[in-house]
């Protein structure tokens, strides 16, 4: 299943989305569902909508927390001359910075050096503590695509990395969370960024899940270790090469094979 969660009737709804791209026009349809599938059991309401009729917003809002894990791409940690980490490299995104489809990037004052990462996000769906690898996929909900938007001028200056990935909108995610792959299927998805400027399509990043270095059950695994994860809760599995600058006017696009696409324009602080 995909499942989306969006405005409908002025108030934020979860539904399944089907895609039938032989409808032309219509690409997709969303069944609407009675609750919040990370909470409770729910069932259909009965009612239908048209994918291009509904304003989709964030998949999930953490409520807890956003882990995200960097260099955990080998060809990544070589472009800024990094080797990788024996244990995976832990930060927190906070919520406030997740955003939806289509919603703005807001480009910091303070900044002038912020670059898009194309992530493969896992939502936990289970609160579950010291999780052995080989049962991770039971606590996995599903994944999204994501966004780790980050301002290199600040995570150079600040040393750690809160201020530089924590800023509002620095978390983009969606367009829906799918969840009928198992962490192999994931394991093995191009995921690619694009940035769109002044007309001109830029292929930024183009790599696979693959080539993760700690792989997503192990992830899962590991930062239940220390913390306890909850429903909704979002693991971020790092970027592959190919990161580069975003500037006010890009539109920056997160594609991963299987799950769907992540458009996002980038607006200035003033705009
Ligand atoms: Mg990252």
């Amino acid at each position: 299943m995909r499942i989306a969660r969006f405005v409908h009737h002025d108030q934020i709804a979860y539904g399944t989305v089907e895609l039938d791209e032989d409808r032309g026009e219509h690409p997709g349809t969303v069944s609407v569902l009675t609750g919040d599938p990370l909470v409770t059991a729910v069932q259909f309401t009965g009612e239908r909508l048209l994918l291009g009729d509904v304003r989709l917003v964030a998949p999930v809002l953490p409520r807890s927390k956003i882990v995200a894990i960097g260099r955990n791409y080998r060809a990544h940690a070589a472009e800024f001359g990094h080797e990788v980490p024996e244990e995976p490299m832990c930060f927190y995104k906070p919520n406030t910075a997740v955003v939806g489809p289509g919603e703005p990037i807001v480009y910091p004052r303070q900044s002038t050096a912020v670059d898009h990462e194309a992530e493969l996000a896992v939502v936990i769906g289970r609160i579950c503590k010291d999780v052995p690898v080989e049962r991770a996929p039971e606590v996995i909900f599903g994944y999204t695509c994501a966004n780790d938007v980050s301002a290199r001028d600040f995570q150079h200056k600040d040393g750690q990395w809160g201020r530089a990935k924590g800023f509002d909108t620095f978390c983009p995610l969606g367009p829906w969370i799918v969840t009928h792959l198992s962490p192999a299927e994931a394991s093995d998805l191009g995921i690619r960024a694009t940035v769109v400027r002044d007309g001109q399509t830029i292929e930024r990043q183009d790599s696979t899940t693959a080539n993760m270095v700690h792989g997503i059950a192990e992830l899962v695994s590991f930062v239940s270790s220390f913390a306890t994860l909850l429903p909704g809760d979002v693991i971020l599995t790092g970027t592959p090469e190919g990161v580069g600058r975003i500037v006010p006017g890009d539109v920056v696009t997160i594609e991963i094979e299987g799950i769907g696409s992540l458009s996002n324009p980038v607006v200035a602080a003033d705009a």
